[in-house]
């Protein structure tokens, strides 16, 4: 009688996943984009500072006048462009 012995080979082998890159583009608003909304097109220019900023709808919610987004001047109303 031979006696057998049993030998268990615990083989723990790393595998290597496939690294995820993380590659997110990130969306930056358009060059013409409302500078309110920063979504809609500029449609409108302040009436005072001249400055193009608002799309339609933004121009309508200060219709009566606000602070121009780039120079910070107080206006009075916009301008179709
Ligand atoms: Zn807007
Ligand atoms: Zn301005």
């Amino acid at each position: 009688m031979a006696s057998s012995g049993m030998t268990f080979s615990a083989g723990t082998k790393d595998h290597d996943g496939p690294v995820a890159s993380t590659s997110a583009a990130a969306s930056a608003p358009a060059e013409d984009a409302c500078l309110y909304c920063k979504k809609e097109r500029r449609m409108y220019e302040t009436d005072g500072c001249g400055h193009e900023a608002a799309c339609k709808k933004c121009a309508m919610k200060t219709a009566t006048g606000g602070k121009c987004k780039v120079c910070g001047q107080l206006f009075a109303g916009w301008r179709q462009m």
